[in-house]
């Protein structure tokens, strides 16, 4: 059996509803080693910020809840691929794929631009009731290249950020009827997303985080990770 660990040449592709965690776990991986991170919800909402004709465009989705049509995020996931793929960093992707169309997209331009690399999904699974309530009290730090997530909202006495000391906001698209509909398109794509995994052989690592404290995410991901390498 092939073994494969963190820092080989692995394309890791985080799954599951918004608010499940994926953001925590890559916020402290990436604290502790180099790994080439894309989440393309940043990459959207960077876009918007600079109110460029692009994120206009994307707002137009993002606001209400929809996804990004997939030849859009998917040519976006292609230019920040092309720009590192020599780097030979562990990639680390959050947020993409995000339907069955986009695994396609995926693995075609990992062969074309890098083909030593071999994705691996890991699945975050947790109960849509536990995802709403986190995702209802959800913090981020307002300063963007913190950008901290704070998932039960602050703990501290003040409502600012106890990285950087920028305030702390609620993400527009955390608002209780965006949120529904979010984990709605979630639900909706969620078996033909694992289908197509299946479909391509792809390994497929189930991290079950219902009842996973926040603070013990990163140990218990490198263990669920580690225990379920192998091909
Ligand atoms: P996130 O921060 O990952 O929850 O993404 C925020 C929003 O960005 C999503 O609700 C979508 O509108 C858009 N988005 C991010 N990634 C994708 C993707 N892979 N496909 C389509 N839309 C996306």
């Amino acid at each position: 059996m092939q073994v494969r660990y963190m820092g080989q040449k692995e394309a890791v592709l985080f799954l599951g509803p918004p608010g499940a965690g994926k953001g925590t776990v890559a916020q402290s991986w990436r604290e502790k080693r180099d790994i080439a991170y894309l989440s393309t919800g940043d990459m959207c909402r960077t876009h918007i910020r600079e109110e460029s004709v692009l994120g206009k465009e994307l707002d137009s989705y993002i606001s209400k809840g929809q996804l990004v049509p997939d030849d859009l995020i998917s040519r976006m996931v292609e230019e920040w691929l092309k720009g590192i793929a020599k780097s030979g960093e562990t990639l680390l992707l959050d947020g993409y794929p995000r339907t069955a169309p986009q695994v396609h997209h995926w693995l075609e331009m990992l062969a074309k631009h890098a083909p030593e690399y071999t994705s691996r999904v890991v699945f975050f699974e947790i109960s849509l009731q536990m995802v709403t309530e986190r995702l209802t009290s959800r913090m981020i730090c307002s300063n963007v290249s913190c950008a901290r997530v704070y998932p039960g909202g602050s703990t501290a006495s003040t409502n600012d950020c106890t990285k950087c000391g920028a305030s702390l906001l609620q993400r527009s698209d955390d608002e209780n009827e965006v949120i529904r509909k979010r984990l709605h398109v979630y639900e909706q794509n969620k078996a033909a997303l694992l289908a197509a995994y299946k479909k391509t052989n792809t390994l497929v690592t189930t991290f079950n985080v219902e009842q996973v404290a926040y603070a013990d995410m990163f140990t218990q991901f490198n263990r669920v990770f580690t225990e379920q390498s192998g091909s």
